[in-house]
């Protein structure tokens, strides 16, 4: 099946908004070291963090096809509205893969203070990647082995969800008094783009800056790290074509498998070299990716693979189609223009130069870098916390991938927004996934500590 375009539309509309000035700039912030009592409630409520994180990787949320996303969401409104959140269940009608087999269904939080102030918002993916082979722990029973859980999502981002849940009622507890508010969503399809999750709520104004002042999402950068924003992404599917015949006589046809060979020629003499020769400012871990990058991502030519238990043998034909979706990274400074540009130049060079060349691009996807300043409040607010907490300067890194702050950053508008959450992004979509059990904790105390920096009245 050729690949259908049906996200174009949606992120050619947030490729083409412009950033707005925030309507209403955050609040001074201060530096505070961190409150002992917090820390302790953290600390008591570390068996409660194991077991949360537990019950959410039993639920098998799997992106495909977008299962159990109501069973996981339900389970998120039990548990916050037993600790005051007021919550709101939202259904991404119409978006990407919503059906009523599989529903896309999100969950937003709130918790209100005393009075009035910012709003922090930590925000979680609830879909997980599917399994794949290697695995030696069953990938959903959640056992705790040395230290660790291991299950599908449990880095990535399960454990960053729990961590944040537990952070924000041990901070709830210990400062009934807080001013301002706390947001915790669970939202779909972050591995398939995000957008019947996070990119949907953005354009019903759930991250409006005038809402949310502070975007906390615990994807798993490890607990000293802070994630300021990543590279861009374009995906785009290129056909060549040729013409069918008899196998016997190739010669009356046009082989669009040879084609394509071409094409790879020009991607591994010139474009691979070129991409290969620059590099970034920006942070990006790991050092691989602080060049741009390209995947091809899938090739399929001339008939189709048969079923397993087909025993014939082939027919003879000539390919008159060979498809690839290639998967290109780029980095800040390069235009998008530009990275489209590179390829369909090379394309254009074939068809001026090899005979009968011919082809199609379909643009799949486009998604600009992002990168939020290191003066931002939430930045300078975590970092102070991980700095009280783990006793040492962070790390600022770049994420190779994108992630949900695409969204936030381009329909929301709202920029003063990182990730930040325990785990090794390593192991993300790994066999034998883990999460540790001491950077879960380690990671709510910095979170609590952001809060207590961000929602305390000030001395
Ligand atoms: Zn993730």
């Amino acid at each position: 099946m050729r690949p259908v375009c049906r996200q174009y539309t949606l992120a050619d509309r947030f490729l083409t908004k412009r950033h707005l000035p925030l309507a209403n700039p955050v609040r001074a912030f201060k530096h505070a070291t961190m409150n002992s009592k917090t820390s302790s409630a953290i600390e008591a409520k570390r068996d409660d963090l194991i077991a949360l994180t537990q019950d959410l990787i039993r639920i098998p949320t799997l992106n495909p096809p977008g299962q159990d996303y109501r069973a996981i969401c339900e389970y998120l409104d039990r548990r916050l509205s037993a600790h005051g959140f007021e919550t709101q269940m939202i259904r991404a009608f119409g978006t990407p893969g919503d059906s009523e087999k599989y529903p896309r269904w999100n969950i937003i939080a709130r918790r209100e203070g005393v009075r009035g102030g910012d709003c922090v918002h930590f925000n979680s993916h609830t879909d997980v990647v599917e399994v794949g082979a290697g695995w030696t722990f069953d990938p959903f029973g959640a056992e705790i082995s040395d230290g660790k859980i291991y299950g599908r999502g449990t880095c990535d981002m399960k454990g960053g969800l729990a961590a944040s849940i537990i952070a924000a009622e041990a901070f709830i507890e210990t400062h009934p008094d807080f001013e301002g508010a706390i947001e915790i969503s669970g939202t779909a399809d972050e591995e398939s783009g995000g957008y019947g999750g996070v990119a949907y709520l953005a354009e019903q104004g759930f991250f409006n800056p005038e809402k949310v002042q502070h975007v906390i999402i615990p994807e798993p950068l490890h607990k000293d790290r802070i994630c300021l924003g990543h590279r861009g992404g374009w995906w785009a599917e290129i056909e060549t074509k040729g013409e069918i015949a008899h196998g016997s006589m190739p010669f009356l046809g046009d082989c669009a498998v040879r084609h394509m060979g071409a094409v790879l020629n020009e991607f591994e003499n010139k474009l691979f070299p070129a991409m290969a020769a620059r590099r970034t400012d920006m942070p990006v871990v790991p050092e691989g990716a602080r060049s741009s990058t390209m995947n091809i991502n899938s090739i399929h030519g001339g008939q189709a693979e048969q079923a397993d238990d087909f025993d014939g043998l082939p027919a003879h034909c000539v390919p008159d189609s060979c498809r690839i979706v290639i998967d290109r990274r780029f980095l800040a400074e390069e235009p998008l223009d530009q990275v489209r540009s590179e390829v369909t130049d090379l394309l254009e060079g074939l068809r001026a130069s090899r005979l009968d060349f011919d082809y199609e691009l379909t643009e799949l996807n486009a998604v600009l870098p992002s990168m939020t300043d290191r003066e931002a409040p939430v930045v300078q607010t975590v970092s102070q916390a991980i700095q009280d907490v783990m006793g040492k300067a962070p790390e600022y890194v770049a994420s190779p991938g994108t992630y949900d702050q695409k969204h936030i950053d381009r329909i929301g508008k709202l920029k003063n927004c990182i990730a930040y959450g325990p785990g090794l992004l390593e192991l993300a979509h790994k066999p034998d996934e883990y999460i540790g059990i001491d950077d879960m904790v380690d990671s709510a105390k910095v979170m609590a500590a952001a809060l207590e920096s961000l929602l305390l009245p000030k001395a």
